[in-house]
Formats: structure tokens, sequence, C-alpha cells
């Protein structure tokens, strides 16, 4: 299976998540929260970013910093950073694959946040253990139980596993 950024989000948010969007369930697409994401995703930035689809995943846009590559995500609330982080490590892992060391931040527009971060030794290996979760996980006929946690509220498959 291929991993994309959005699936690793996903895994760290919750595991039935990330086997809805794995089996290409795909929530409304009008559900009010994707748009407020995709509108502060296309508005935010808009001089500076260059949206890259690379190795079939989407990079909100890079930028260079003297000699140094930045990987930027865009984020619309710091609600859910560590998966924001491990979604950008991922991408620097797989550019670290390619031989380039890059960099990453995660920005925040609606509270003016900008969070450096780097693919240190224990992300990349959290990355590595949490592909090979995601890899069998992928598997299962059956999607993990529903776990309720403070991200259901606003997930966009609140309606599917609450209904
Ligand atoms: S509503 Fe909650 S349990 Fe269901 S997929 Fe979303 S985060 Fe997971």
């Amino acid at each position: 299976m291929h991993i994309t950024g959005n699936l690793v989000n996903a895994y760290f948010i919750c595991r039935r998540k990330f086997w809805l969007f794995a089996r290409q369930l795909t929530p409304d697409p009008k559900n009010d929260l994707l748009l407020l994401g995709r509108l502060i995703s296309d508005s935010a930035y808009n001089r500076q970013r260059k949206e890259l689809i690379f190795d079939s995943f989407r990079i909100d846009f890079i930028r260079k910093q003297k000699e140094n590559i930045i990987v930027c995500e865009i984020k619309k609330s710091s609600k859910g950073l560590k998966a924001a982080e491990m979604q950008l490590g991922y991408y620097l892992l797989k550019f670290k694959e390619m031989g380039i060391n890059a960099r990453g931040e995660i920005l925040i527009p609606r509270e003016k946040k900008k969070i450096v971060f780097e693919l240190h030794q224990n992300i990349e290996e959290t990355l590595k253990e949490a592909i090979k979760n995601m890899q069998e996980l992928a598997t299962k006929a059956n999607p993990p139980a529903v776990n309720k946690t403070s991200f259901c509220r606003k997930c966009a498959f609140y309606e599917f596993c609450f209904s």
C-alpha cells in the first residue's frame, strides 16, 4: 500500500480514521471542517506557496533558505500537532531516502505560528515502526473500534462513527 502524508497524519490522530482513509472511504467533501482546512490552505501564504506533488504525495510548499530546503506544511490549528509533525517527518524521511537533507516548518496562519521541525533519530524510528503498523492495519478486514477522543467532534468521519 502506498502511504501518503495524509494517511500518516490520520494514523497519529486515530487508527480507525487511518483505516477508513486507507480504504479510500472519503468523508463528505462538503464537510465544513474539510472546507475550512482547504480554504486556509488555499488562501494562506499565497505569494510564496508552490504546492508540490512529489512522488505522488502532496506537499503544501517548499522554500529555500540560503542552502537549506524547507518543507512547509499548513495546518488550521495546533490541535493534532504531533500528527502534523509526523506527517512532515514522513516527507523529510522521503527526502532523506533520496539523499536530500531538508528541514520542516508547520505553519498555522490562524494562530500566527511557525513551528520549526527537524527529523531526529527518534522521530525516524517512530515513523518506520508506524509505517510497518500501517501496512499491517490496512490489510485488516474490519476497522479498529470507535475510540472516542477530543478529535472525534471535529473529525470528518464523526457521523459515520457515531450515528
Ligand atoms: S470520529 Fe473519532 S473514532 Fe471515528 S474516525 Fe474520527 S477520530 Fe476516529
